[in-house]
């Protein structure tokens, strides 16, 4: 699911996320990259144009150069602009509380309506605890009927009986009767596919949805068909009050750009997304996930997660406050931090992803491997108290006599006094922040 998307974007926001510096030249050629890759996504002309549009606009209208981190600004613009566009209100869907709610199913023949159904009614089970019946108003075909009925006993969900010789309202209203007597919380209605242009079909569809007055109007609609599905979404919305789309097989849709254009165009938030046969195959429909995931930032905030949690709360703030005395700071504490970093050991990943700067990314401290920690281990160790408290005094005769402690090199030596300074750098960086705020910091430029 947008795995193309996600590729791509990712690609670009590495590209900007860490420039100290924005040009109007490179606004433009990242605005030009995204608009590529969003067409080659198959996301409608329009939501691009608009979407381009407001970035624009808002890139001109905030100083992004005033910001510390520029590129990280420009991000949050994009991210923000993109959660927008794909749909950020009213994309729960609505229950009533402690009365019946009744969703009817619609779209067309194929979209996976029956499927949608079984994995709606598991969620809803599930997840949210409801007690739910499902009926089929399918009178024109017996085998989609008896579909519902194995689905459902597979997740065991209750069926409420229907007969092809009874009229869709007929059935919706006993079944309805039936719901409210036995306090089921929900009631979810499939009804036959049709094609709007089918006048007959598309009239007993209005009376039914009239006569329901249905608490939701789940239009499933499969993401294959791709810019057409606008269409017949909208083609839909003239005769009948649609609240929410279910877009089916995104799992098999590597293009997937109908998912960015639906809720601007039709005006219709998507609620849920399908992605896979299985019944557990369904996800909410969340903008501010789902944008995170194109831009390539959930697996970040996911590792970030788990870092904190491996290096403990405890960790991070003797970590924090050795940084906020960094002034003071010594080879000892240096050598206490790199033990420190090792234990986070997935903080190369991690880093590597992050839209921060390259002089912190590259850092050896976070390139460090067992060797390279005995050595260092061993140089430290061979220096007097008062050259590890006091660097600097550290020149040629001393470096000379540590090397040979040690038994490494001068270049040894040298490059570890380097490898010190580079990171009494990163720290100064983060002094004022501490390494919790840090993460936060992180964490809120992704989500
Ligand atoms: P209906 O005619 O609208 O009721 O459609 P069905 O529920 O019978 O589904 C049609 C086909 O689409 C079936 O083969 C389903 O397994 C398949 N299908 C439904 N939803 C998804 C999905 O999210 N992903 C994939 N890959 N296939 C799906």
């Amino acid at each position: 699911m947008f795995k193309n998307l996600t590729k791509c974007f990712t690609k670009i926001i590495k590209n900007i996320s860490h420039r100290g510096r924005i040009t109007e030249q490179n606004i433009k050629e990242t605005l030009r990259e995204i608009r590529i890759t969003l067409l080659e996504a198959d996301v409608s002309f329009i939501v691009i144009k608009k979407f381009i549009k407001k970035i624009k606009k808002k890139c001109i209208g905030e100083v992004i150069n005033n910001s510390l981190t520029p590129g990280q600004e420009f991000v949050k613009i994009v991210k923000k602009e993109l959660i927008k566009i794909i749909g950020n209100k009213n994309s729960s869907i609505k229950f009533l509380s402690k009365k019946l709610s009744v969703f009817l199913v619609i779209g067309l023949q194929g979209a996976g309506k029956t499927t949608s159904i079984g994995k709606l009614s598991n969620f809803f089970q599930k997840k949210f605890k409801k007690k739910v019946l499902v009926t089929s108003t399918d009178i024109y075909r017996p085998a989609a009927i008896k579909q519902l009925k194995i689905i459902s006993s597979k997740i065991q969900v209750d069926v409420f009986k229907s007969h092809n010789s009874e009229t869709p309202i007929d059935i919706s209203k006993k079944a309805i009767e039936y719901a409210k007597i036995k306090k089921y919380d929900i009631l979810i209605i499939d009804t036959a596919g049709r094609l709007h242009v089918n006048k007959k079909l598309m009239h007993e569809l209005q009376s039914l949805n009239k006569y329901i007055q249905p608490t939701e109007t789940i239009f499933v609609i499969d993401s294959m068909i791709g810019q057409d599905s606008i269409n017949i979404i909208k083609n839909f919305q003239k005769h009948i009050f649609i609240t929410s789309i279910f877009l089916t097989k995104l799992d098999s849709n590597t293009r997937c750009g109908v998912a960015l254009s639906i809720k601007y165009l039709t005006e219709i938030p998507i609620k849920f997304i399908g992605n896979g046969e299985k019944i557990d195959n369904i996800e909410l429909f969340n903008a501010k996930k789902i944008s995170s995931k194109i831009l390539g930032m959930e697996n970040i905030l996911s590792e970030i997660k788990s870092i904190k949690k491996k290096f403990g709360k405890k960790n991070i703030n003797k970590l924090n406050t050795q940084i906020k005395k960094y002034n003071s700071f010594n080879l000892n504490d240096f050598l206490k931090q790199i033990y420190q970093i090792k234990k986070i050991g997935s903080i190369k990943f991690l880093l590597q992803k992050l839209p921060i700067s390259s002089n912190i990314k590259n850092n050896i401290l976070f390139q460090m491997n067992d060797s390279m920690i005995l050595k260092i281990e061993s140089i430290i160790k061979s220096m007097t108290i008062k050259e590890r408290n006091y660097p600097n005094i550290i020149k040629i005769s001393r470096k000379k006599r540590i090397a040979l402690g040690s038994g490494t090199t001068i270049q040894d030596v040298n490059k570890l006094l380097k490898q010190f300074k580079s990171i009494k750098k990163i720290m100064k960086k983060i002094k004022n922040i501490g390494f919790i705020k840090f993460f936060n910091k992180i964490k809120q430029m992704i989500l």
